[in-house]
């Protein structure tokens, strides 16, 4: 039997689907494809990747020159990590966009090849030019959610684990007071399995359509590269969780914290929010030194 809420819901995107809005998205989504063409192979790999690393280098860089040009100066004030990276060392900095670059283009383009390719083999593929309904976008977009905190936590936990720190999510860890970008400064097999597969397992879940699929990774930019920015931008997404676990590197390895307080790996950040509230500034205690230097 339907609950009064599921029977709302049916009927909002039940409305939504016959709406003029609706209408309208799906004529400029397929005049947009009669401009760039709609060959599912060059939408889903090549305007995915464009798509996806053309955002973040360009959020990335709005943050980034806020780090090297110290303007404007209000935001100095949410600094996580005060005077920390005002500005960043330019060897360090180059060091950054050389790897990042090789990450998504040595390995993060055949890897969006690769999946495309056993997708369109093994599952269903939609109807490039028919839209997805809002239900299917919105239950599309919670499944992406839920499989991206709980591949995230387990993948980013494992690599903490003695050997695969050392040998491979160290480098990550270089920045212990991260910059936008540096949210790809990783090893390639990390690259790999903690940022790639986790984001990617709702999609094919779903067999998700490329407009769910741009919606879901323009999310996931913006919310990794404001995590790693540095700032604390009141009312928009919280980035002090995952900057903590870069300067504390024993507790939040999760993405929003679900999994963290379900195995209690953020007790003594929780505690620190409580004790901390009125102010964003946080203490440099280095109480996880041993692994940092490792
Ligand atoms: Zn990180
Ligand atoms: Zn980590």
């Amino acid at each position: 039997m339907q609950s009064a809420f599921e029977n709302a819901t049916f009927e909002v995107a039940q409305n939504w689907n016959e709406s003029s809005s609706s209408s309208y998205l799906h004529e400029k989504w397929n005049a947009f494809l009669d401009v760039v063409g709609d060959n599912p192979d060059y939408v889903y790999v090549w305007g995915l990747t464009i798509w996806t690393y053309g955002w973040f280098w360009l959020i990335g860089a709005i943050f980034l020159l806020m780090d090297l040009t110290g303007w404007p100066a209000f935001m100095r004030k949410y600094k996580n990590q005060p005077g920390t990276n005002e500005p960043p060392e330019w060897a360090k900095l180059k060091r950054l966009v050389t790897r990042v670059a090789l990450n998504q283009f040595v390995y993060g383009v055949p890897f969006a090849y690769l999946t495309y390719y056993v997708r369109k083999m093994t599952l269903e593929m939609p109807d490039i030019r028919q839209l997805p309904t809002i239900d299917v976008f919105l239950r599309d977009f919670a499944i992406c959610v839920v499989t991206w905190e709980m591949g995230f936590y387990y993948s980013h936990r494992f690599l903490h684990a003695g050997f695969w720190y050392k040998y491979i999510h160290k480098v990550h860890h270089e920045w212990s007071s991260p910059v936008a970008w540096s949210v790809m400064y990783c090893h390639p097999l990390e690259f790999i399995l903690s940022d790639q597969i986790p984001i990617f397992i709702g999609p094919a879940i779903c067999k998700s359509h490329p407009v769910t699929i741009a919606v879901w990774f323009l999310y996931v930019v913006v919310d990794t590269v404001v995590d790693h920015s540095g700032y604390h931008v009141p009312f928009f997404l919280y980035s002090r969780q995952h900057d903590y676990h870069h300067e504390k590197f024993n507790e939040n390895f999760g993405v929003f914290g679900w999994c963290d307080s379900l195995h209690g790996t953020n007790k003594k950040y929780l505690q620190k929010i409580r004790s901390d509230k009125k102010s964003v500034k946080f203490t440099q205690e280095p109480d996880s030194k041993e692994q940092k230097d490792q």
